[in-house]
């Protein structure tokens, strides 16, 4: 039914297609989980509180005067719930 290429061609895509699965089973999807980074403009920070009330991943905690701080950085999954909601354009999440 097959010639003899034809049944090498398989084997050899058979074959690529298992070394590829090996490959990403090795680096792992936690390697490829992408990371992000929040600028804050401190000086324009007014101490609303909204961006530590509002980020699920706990990113934020507050200094003495009430002021937005970076404390987990590596929590931020990006969603970007600070930026669209911080009243006086402190924030910016970029990806790392
Ligand atoms: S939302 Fe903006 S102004 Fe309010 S605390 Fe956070 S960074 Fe400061
Ligand atoms: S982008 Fe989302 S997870 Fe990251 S700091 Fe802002 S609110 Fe928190």
């Amino acid at each position: 039914m097959f010639n003899k290429i034809t049944l090498q061609l398989i084997i050899v895509a058979l074959f690529c297609t298992l070394l590829l699965s090996q490959l990403s089973f090795v680096c792992g999807e936690e390697n490829m989980e992408k990371k992000y980074i929040v600028h804050l403009t401190d000086r324009y920070c007014k101490a609303c509180g909204i961006c530590i009330g509002l980020c699920p991943k706990g990113v934020f905690t507050e200094n003495y005067l009430g002021k937005a701080v970076i404390d987990h950085m590596d929590s931020c999954t990006g969603c970007k719930m600070c930026q669209f909601h911080c009243p006086d354009f402190c924030l910016e999440v970029a990806e790392a």
